[in-house]
């Protein structure tokens, strides 16, 4: 007969339960097979949608109602959340089960997931001999999906966090476009750039995943309003005629040879398919990294202020009085990376330098917004690589955290330019590591992007 929702859920607790990832911070098993016998009982009433009873790991940065939310910080390490995200609600409201709060760096900052208070991820593409990451901040999601813990995930992406993890562990991972999905109940990062979205095997899942997840609310303050759309509804249609650009700036010198061979080969096989091939240019995108790695910051240390000891989760043990208490709680429940963007970040806000560092880093933000508006006057989407090389392993991105930045390069422009983007399964290098292909699209294009996505083979 049919698998129950129950069975399907306590399968995948279960594995949860038996895999060494590291890839959940937490799980419910009360809340999860409660939630699934809920689903059981609408299935027996008659409701037929399609995702009802599925499974899904929850990134650690949506706050769940009755469930720890860490958001991968020693700050937030007792913190049950009062309320439920928007995204996730909705989730729930189509029979999604959640399973469990997903592994993330420290408030989603990192690439490696080694930023994590809870301890790094184990990428399930590892070989025996060496550990490798996962990618990050949605490091704990894209582990749990390609290691068939979850079948799908969502994840968050300020600068290329469900992207780039993706691309790292063989998945699909779609960063709509901005405001698309509610960032109600999703702890700010950079609010100006955080959007939700799904981690999973198939352009399809993905599709299945944003339906339930995208549309407006009045309780964020820059959600989108516009109409629902099925964005499963074009992915059948065929690419005959449509326009790839290939910025010739995602080949740049720091870009890994078998990367390039594999992007290259994936672009072609979509000549096959009917697409033509346009070689294009987006001339301030070298300006991409600088401009974001001054508005993330300046954004998050104006968000993070209020972890401050009074008000959520860790305070310190003993202090003299309230600034001594907000100062021993920051500094022991913030990590490095934490305390390095918060540094950052008020640097750049402060008076006598906001014009030198935040009001230009803006004006780059627009320089690079202008550069998608022309290439997109005659292409359909953009293609290249998500990730300048493949996963690379556990602790040796420590020392240098620019070197951690670069991983981004290609991923941040989309974020700056509000564009939806996508990194899908391209290929293998010769070490039989994964290789992402990255996919940008006009505003709103969600389902041509998809449609792109769902017919490469
Ligand atoms: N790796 C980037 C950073 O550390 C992007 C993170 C993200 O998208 N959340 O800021």
């Amino acid at each position: 007969g049919e698998l129950s929702s129950v069975e399907l859920t306590q399968t995948y607790l279960d594995r949860i339960e038996q895999s060494n990832h590291n890839a959940f911070i937490s799980t419910n098993t009360e809340l999860a097979l409660t939630a699934a016998k809920a689903a059981d009982q609408r299935r027996a009433d008659g409701d037929t949608n399609p995702l009802l009873g599925i499974p899904v790991a929850q990134k650690d940065i949506f706050c769940i109602e009755g469930m720890l939310t860490t958001c991968g910080s020693r700050i937030l390490e007792n913190f049950v959340a009062p309320y439920t995200a928007t995204v996730v609600e909705k989730m729930h409201a189509h029979g999604l089960v959640t399973l469990g709060k997903a592994n993330m760096d420290e408030f989603a900052m990192g690439s490696s997931n080694e930023n994590s208070f809870f301890g790094g991820v184990a990428n399930p593409w590892s070989a025996e001999e060496e550990t490798l990451v996962p990618g990050g901040s949605s490091g704990g999601s894209a582990a749990a999906v390609a290691a068939h813990l979850a079948p799908a995930a969502t994840g968050t992406d300020t600068g290329g966090s469900i992207r780039q993890p993706a691309a790292f562990c063989n998945l699909t991972g779609v960063k709509p476009t901005y405001g698309r999905c509610s960032r109600f109940g999703m702890i700010a990062f950079a609010s100006s750039l955080d959007q939700a979205g799904p981690m999973t095997h198939t352009a399809e899942d993905a599709a299945l995943l944003l339906n339930t997840m995208a549309g407006f609310d009045h309780r964020d303050a820059t959600s989108l309003e516009v109409e629902a759309e099925d964005f499963t509804r074009s992915l059948d249609d065929s690419l005959a005629g449509i326009v790839i650009g290939v910025p010739k700036e995602f080949f740049s010198d720091g870009l890994d040879n078998e990367v390039a061979t594999i992007i290259d080969a994936a672009i072609k096989q979509y000549q096959s398919l009917g697409a033509k091939i346009k070689e294009v240019s987006l001339p301030n995108s070298h300006l991409a990294l600088p401009s974001y790695y001054v508005i993330a910051p300046a954004e998050a240390s104006s968000n993070l202020s209020r972890f401050d000891g009074v008000r959520y989760g860790f305070r310190a043990d003993e202090y003299t009085d309230l600034v001594d208490m907000y100062t021993k709680t920051r500094t022991q429940g913030f990590g490095d990376e934490v305390k390095r963007r918060i540094m950052i970040g008020t640097y750049a806000l402060s008076s006598g330098y906001y014009d030198a560092y935040y009001a230009k880093a803006q004006k780059l933000r627009r320089l690079i917004s202008n550069d998608f508006v022309a290439v997109f006057k005659d292409c359909d989407v953009l293609m290249g690589p998500t990730t300048p090389s493949p996963a690379f392993a556990a602790g040796t991105g420590g020392e240098d955290p620019v070197a951690m930045y670069m991983n981004d390069i290609y991923t941040i422009p989309a974020n700056l330019a509000g564009l939806p983007a996508a990194s899908i399964p391209a290929g293998f290098t010769q070490a039989g590591l994964p290789v992402g292909l990255h996919l940008i699209a006009p505003a709103l294009q969600e389902a041509k992007m998809l449609n792109i996505a769902h017919q490469y083979q």
